[in-house]
Order: C-alpha cells, then sequence, then structure tokens
C-alpha cells in the first residue's frame, strides 16, 4: 500500500506540474498584446501626421503653381505697362502690375509660414518614426525570447506529460478511478494529514483513524472531503533530509 500511496502521490505532483506548464503555455504568448497594442497606437498616429504633412506638401505645391501663374500674369501686365500709348491705359496697367505684385507678395508669404510649419513637422515626424522603430525592435526582440521560452515551456510539458504517465502506470485501476474522481471534484485527491488533521479540508481525524494510517496497510479517506490521506512524517521525510539525499546520488555519479 505504501507504493501505491507514493505512485498516487507522483501522479498528483506530476498532474499539478502538466497543469501550470499548460497555464503558463497558453498565457505566455498574451504578455506582450500591452506592447502591440502600444505600437498599434503609435503607428496610426504617425500615419495620421505622416497623412496631413501630405496634404500640407500637396497644397504647397498648388500654391507655388498659383504665384508661378501670376508670374507670367505680371509679366504680361508689365508689357502692357511698357506699350501704353496714353496715361489712361498707362494708369489701367500700373493698377494691373501693382495687384499682380501684391498677390505675388501675399502668396510667397503665406506660403513661407506654411512651409516653416511643415519643416518643423517634418523634423518631429523623423523622431517619431525613430521612437517606434525602437518600439518595434523591442517588441521583435520579445517575441525572439518568448518563443524560446515558449519552447522550453512546452518541452517541459513533454517531460511532465511522460512522467505522469508512468505515474498512472503504476498505480491500480481502482485507485486511478477514485484518484480521478477526487481530483475532478476537489481540484486534487491526495492530501497529507499533519498532527492527526487532514490537509485537504483541516479536519481532525478520529484518533483510530490516525493510528491505521500510522501503519500504512491500507489507503484511506477523509471522513469530511473524501480525500485519500496519508501520515505526511511517513512519506514525506522532513526537508533536511529529502535535501541531502539527491545531493547524495549525485557525488556518487
Ligand atoms: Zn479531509
Amino acid at each position: 500500500m505504501r507504493d501505491q500511496l507514493v505512485f498516487l502521490l507522483q501522479l498528483q505532483q506530476s498532474d499539478v506540474k502538466v497543469r501550470e506548464l499548460e497555464t503558463a503555455a497558453t498565457q505566455l504568448p498574451a504578455k506582450l498584446d500591452p506592447l502591440r497594442r502600444d505600437l498599434a497606437k503609435l503607428q496610426t498616429m504617425l500615419d495620421a501626421e505622416r497623412a496631413k504633412l501630405a496634404e500640407t506638401d500637396a497644397w504647397r505645391k498648388t500654391q507655388q503653381e498659383l504665384i508661378d501663374r501670376e508670374r507670367e500674369l505680371l509679366k504680361a501686365a508689365q508689357a502692357k505697362l511698357q506699350a501704353s500709348k496714353n496715361s489712361k491705359e498707362f494708369g489701367a496697367a500700373s493698377r494691373e502690375v501693382e495687384n499682380k505684385r501684391k498677390s505675388i507678395t501675399d502668396r510667397e508669404a503665406e506660403l513661407k509660414k506654411v512651409s516653416e510649419v511643415s519643416a518643423t513637422s517634418t523634423v518631429q515626424l523623423q523622431s517619431r518614426d525613430k521612437d517606434v522603430e525602437g518600439v518595434r525592435t523591442e517588441l521583435t526582440s520579445s517575441e525572439d525570447a518568448q518563443s524560446e521560452q515558449l519552447g522550453a515551456i512546452r518541452a517541459a510539458l513533454a517531460e511532465a506529460i511522460t512522467t505522469r504517465d508512468a505515474a498512472r502506470a503504476q498505480v491500480d485501476k481502482q485507485w486511478l478511478k477514485i484518484y480521478d474522481t477526487l481530483a475532478a471534484k476537489r481540484g486534487y485527491a491526495v492530501a497529507p494529514v499533519v498532527k492527526g488533521v487532514c490537509q485537504g479540508c483541516h479536519m481532525a481525524l478520529p484518533p483510530q483513524l490516525n493510528n491505521i494510517l500510522a501503519r500504512m496497510e491500507s489507503i484511506e479517506t477523509c471522513p469530511r472531503c473524501g480525500r485519500l490521506v496519508y501520515r505526511k512524517e511517513l512519506l514525506e521525510p522532513a526537508a533536511p533530509a529529502a535535501a541531502a539525499a539527491p545531493a547524495a546520488e549525485e557525488s556518487k555519479a
């Protein structure tokens, strides 16, 4: 019976490990979601700024074309002024030249203002581009580290599953059935008893049952929680002894 209890405990420990590793493998990929969200947000902002800048550039191009056309008109007005034959023609041509000049000056002043703002925006955009690139690099290296981590977790999981299956194979069918039912109902099936108290439900066992457990001739269940119980000190020796055993084996190997 002692062996069966040992196998049941091994089964329970490896079941816990398998569950932990499965959870870790499921939760790991989501850990980079905040960084991915940050990057997407930054990228959206950057795209909007870039679109605005492109719009401004298009506007500047149109303004420049208008200025060029007005310069042509100014030349024509100046030619008319030179060709004027009387004071009436001269007066009209002068006004036209003056109007064109003013229009060109105004347009150029506005274009200059917008161009200055545009230049500042371009510099800012370049700096933000660099920031986004930094976040992207961070994400890529984090993803690399994560996939490595995930690989390690999956390898450990495969190993834990092998260990669990080996433990299951050692447990008698009748106990396996009880174990599975209890594990499904209570979370775990095997509980230690410390100083006469079931550690599964914290009830003090009847002294007689505690004495039966001391003999280790049978597998007993806790009257309250139904878990398979054992005296902790009989299956799990005190910590220093447990720690010394593997070290001794290592030095032999
Ligand atoms: Zn109990």
